[in-house]
């Protein structure tokens, strides 16, 4: 057998409405909330009875958005600055031969709506629309290696970049407010990745950036090696 042909469980409901400045991994952006809606034939509350006992789990998922380009045997990892080649299998690119991601994620708790079943999860790196294969529970005993060796390094502090709102931005924030209560510190765990490209760092740069998180347009310039969040528009307004 060397065909398999599987159904999505369920579909990912994330802020993220594009690739564009979607954290690297999971876990990087904590205040990233979204939500998995069982389908139909898995939209039980038994089959995630027992769940509340795992903090965190694995998402199996399809890379759905870029399947249709294919993929190539080398590529170029962004986080080793977009210059240095390495085979598919070395890498956690989204080009893959089978388009399969895999993510750890926290568990924030199973509810209904309705009939509808809902596992609430956070600390997310997939996009609004990602089909789920599979979930299961993260075991540490197994998965928290120590002593691994790896050729892409942590990122760390230093690697972050400052993050300040213009006065225009943080008026809209408070009118935000109680829609979106976390907005400030999401927005600000995002762009403290730096989601631009990876040439772009430490070079003088004027572009105007823009982001899409929920229903919000949201742009920004680096200054003084800082994100300065300009406007965060809904992308309802005139
Ligand atoms: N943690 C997963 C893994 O290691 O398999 C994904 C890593 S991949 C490098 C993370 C990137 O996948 C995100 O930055 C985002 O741009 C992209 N991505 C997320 N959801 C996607 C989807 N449904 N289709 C295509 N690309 C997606």
């Amino acid at each position: 057998m060397s065909e398999f042909v599987f159904n999505q469980i369920g579909i990912i409901e994330s802020p993220y409405q594009q690739k564009f400045a979607i954290p690297r991994q999971p876990g990087l952006v904590p205040a990233a909330k979204g939500r998995i809606k069982l389908s139909s034939h898995c939209n039980n509350l038994d089959t995630l009875k027992g769940l509340e006992r795992s903090s965190h789990l694995w998402l199996i998922f399809v890379f759905h958005e870029t399947m249709e380009q294919g993929w190539k045997p080398m590529v170029r990892p962004p986080r080793l600055g977009g210059n240095e080649k390495m085979g598919v299998f070395a890498t956690r690119s989204t080009f893959r031969p089978n388009p399969i991601g895999m993510s750890v994620v926290r568990n924030e708790g199973v509810y209904r709506e309705g009939k509808q079943v809902y596992l609430q999860i956070s600390a997310l790196d997939l996009l609004n629309g990602t089909p789920i294969l599979d979930i299961k529970p993260y075991l540490p005993y197994s998965d928290a290696l120590t002593g691994v060796q790896t050729g892409f390094s942590q990122p760390n502090e230093s690697d972050m970049m400052a993050v300040e709102f213009a006065p225009l931005a943080q008026q809209q924030l408070k009118r935000l407010s109680n829609q979106y209560p976390e907005l400030p510190l999401f927005i600000e765990q995002v762009l403290q990745q730096d989601p631009r490209p990876a040439y772009k760092k430490n070079k003088p740069d004027e572009k105007t950036y823009a982001m899409s998180l929920y229903d919000l347009n949201i742009s920004w310039r680096v200054i003084a090696n800082t994100n300065q969040v300009l406007e965060i528009a809904t992308t309802t307004s005139p």
